[in-house]
């Protein structure tokens, strides 16, 4: 029992020490979670976010068109750089170092660095553009307002030297108006050849392409030849002096190198350069955003092992105690069977078997060997029991002779009185000489002696310990030889016999000592029932019924009291006065009747007497004899 209790104990350390483990790889790795794998994750996500940031912040850089919008762009895309360098140290101090994306920050700030460069060549550029444009638009205006007073007044000598002519060419001054005609044309041409080149000069300001502009820059060129011609034309006019300064400005403005044309070059080269360096940028955020995502994969995906691990550790944990639960409970009905029902339970039932038929009256009840457990002091106490019960039943049975004492020393004085009467005869006869008639006395002796040497060779038969074999058992020989031990009884007390025998010698598979037992219990009941009344009646007798045998021992007693009844079978029941009766005498009936297969029970009850039935296996020997009627 300590050993299966051990066993069972051990089972729950067992699931304790599994459960513990299993609870301490869980919080490890929950621990993990929570130290690395949680800030990892939001260090990730605050990466992807001030990645996205900073790509955001690019094409606004890219697309600024002026000083104040670009540098606007690039403080906003400096802040996120600097969030994200900050974030990116971060993480590498908490072990999450990612060099790629590092480096990959390190170079968008040095590529911004360079953009930062072509940016300010290029915006300068812009402003001296936007500078010469302006110059030349007051130069156009200055020139149309020198030009419109000096054709007027051309116009105006003309039309003098025609006046004074009376309106004929030929009288008037040829010179002055050929001279003034020809000035007039060279100024208006050159005005034509001005606005010319200050539109192609507008038209500079829109290209985008090198060809373009060299296109443009080649036919502004050959304007400006062709205003240098009109200017020259106009070098014999004093007056015209301020228009051929402005024209020399606006050639000086159209130099290939030093002039517009030359401005407008170095900023397309300058935007080709800013150009190439946005679109590295461009890749280099395309490189950032791609590196990040893969940071934020790593990273969700160590996060995601280690919650498996943690899963993994549940699962094992979970299946261990349920592993171990059912092996205790395996452990525990397998103690249970084999410790508990084959070997408690079944100790119990022996017990109980004998001690239930040891309660019963049998002497045969087996007991179990006696350990050194409670059971076994149990057993040892049922032992002490048992023989206790068995002294009893012989002293019942002792008791019973002791009462029979009184008919059994009649039954002996009578042939001792006859023996002794006999032996004086033959003395005297031998005496007289009549040996044959001594002969005689001495044969009845010897018949007397054998009769009482039966009785008591009975006597001990009935009082010593049962056998167990069973034979075929002469009823009426049984029921004769149990009627013998009453006959004194019978004669004192004027009790009637009735015997109800068949013709038939009857046998029953039995042990006569028993039976007779049986019978004598039933009859000195009977005789106590009847004694003291008037025509007191015992009537005994037997019939076939089938393969069966009944016999019966009926009294005009008072009979039974229905609420004994149910008890009168228990052992130590009995109504009897102290002294008297044992109540033991049915008990131990009822149980040698089942011992040998049959059944007793109270046939009928009541005030006009009681009848006990015997039924028992009937043997084939009882066809076989014919009856010899007993005396
Ligand atoms: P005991 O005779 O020692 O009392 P028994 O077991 O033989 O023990 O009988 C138990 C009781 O059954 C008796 O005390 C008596 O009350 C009742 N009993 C038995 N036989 C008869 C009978 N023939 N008539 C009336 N009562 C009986």
């Amino acid at each position: 029992m300590i050993a299966a209790f051990l066993g069972v104990g051990l089972f729950a350390v067992g699931a304790g020490i599994v459960g513990v483990i299993s609870y301490e790889r869980l919080s490890k790795e929950l621990a993990a979670i929570a130290r690395e794998h949680l800030p990892g994750l939001a260090s990730a996500a605050r990466l992807a976010e001030a990645s996205a940031r900073v790509i955001a912040g690019m094409p606004e850089l890219a697309n600024a068109e002026r000083r104040d919008g670009y540098e606007r762009g690039r403080r906003v895309v400096g802040e996120r750089l600097s969030e994200l360098d900050k974030v990116l140290s971060e993480r590498a101090g908490s072990g999450f170092d990612a060099p790629a994306l590092t480096a990959v920050a390190a170079e968008i700030r040095r590529n911004l660095g360079a953009i930062d460069d072509v940016a300010g060549r290029r915006f300068t550029l812009a402003e001296r553009i936007r500078g010469v444009s302006e110059e030349l638009r007051w130069l156009q205006a200055d020139l149309i307002d020198e030009i419109e007073p000096l054709t007027d007044d051309a116009r105006f000598n003309i039309d003098t030297a025609l006046g004074q002519s009376g309106g004929e060419v030929a009288a008037a001054k040829p010179n002055t108006i050929r001279e003034e005609t020809r000035k007039s044309e060279a100024l208006m041409t050159l005005n034509a050849q001005a606005n010319l080149i200050v539109g192609l000069f507008g038209r500079l300001g829109t290209v985008q392409t090198r060809e373009d502009m060299e296109q443009t820059g080649h036919v502004i060129g050959e304007a400006v030849d062709q205003l240098e011609v009109e200017a020259k034309a106009l070098a014999g006019w004093p007056d015209t002096i301020t228009v051929r300064q402005i024209t020399q400005r606006l050639i000086g403005l159209a130099d290939t190198t030093t002039g517009l044309p030359g401005l407008k070059r170095s900023e397309l080269a300058a935007l080709a350069d800013a150009q190439r360096l946005i679109s590295e940028s461009r890749r280099l955020v395309t490189e950032l955003g791609t590196l990040v995502s893969q940071e934020v994969q790593r990273t969700e995906a160590v996060a995601k092992e280690a919650a498996e691990r943690s899963a993994d550790a549940i699962r094992l944990g979970r299946n261990l105690l349920l592993a171990i639960a059912a092996a205790s409970l395996l452990g525990a009905l397998l103690i249970g069977w084999f410790y508990v029902r084959r070997h408690l339970v079944a100790r119990l039932r022996i017990l109980t078997e004998a001690a239930t038929s040891i309660a019963s009256g049998q002497s045969s009840a087996l007991l179990p060997k006696a350990g050194n457990d409670e059971l076994g002091d149990l057993t040892r106490a049922l032992a002490v029991f048992r023989q206790t019960r068995d002294d009893l039943i012989q002293a019942a049975k002792l008791a019973a002779l002791g009462q029979m004492a009184a008919g059994l020393s009649h039954e002996l004085n009578q042939p001792l009185a006859a023996i002794r009467s006999h032996a004086h005869n033959g003395a005297l006869l031998l005496e007289l000489g009549r040996p044959e008639e001594a002969r005689k006395a001495i044969d009845r002796i010897q018949a007397l002696t054998t009769r009482a040497a039966d009785l008591i060779a009975h006597l001990r038969r009935f009082a010593r310990k049962p056998g167990v074999v069973l034979s075929p058992v002469s009823v009426s020989d049984t029921i004769e030889t149990a009627l013998s031990l009453f006959e004194p009884r019978f004669a004192a007390e004027r009790v009637t016999l009735t015997r109800d025998l068949p013709a038939m010698r009857l046998h029953v598979h039995a042990e006569d000592i028993r039976l007779e037992q049986v019978l004598v219990n039933l009859v000195a009941n009977a005789l106590d029932a009847v004694a003291g009344s008037n025509d007191a009646t015992i009537a005994i007798g037997a019939r076939r019924k089938g393969h069966k045998v009944e016999i019966w021992v009926g009294d005009s007693g008072p009979g039974i009291e229905r609420a004994h009844l149910e008890r009168i079978f228990d052992p130590f029941f009995t109504t009897k006065p102290v002294g008297s009766g044992l109540g033991l005498g049915l008990s131990l009936s009822y149980n040698i009747i089942k011992d040998l297969g049959g059944t007793l029970a109270v046939a009928e009850t009541g005030p006009a007497g009681t009848r006990f039935l015997i039924t028992l296996e009937g043997t084939t020997a009882h066809v076989m004899a014919p009856l010899e009627i007993d005396a």
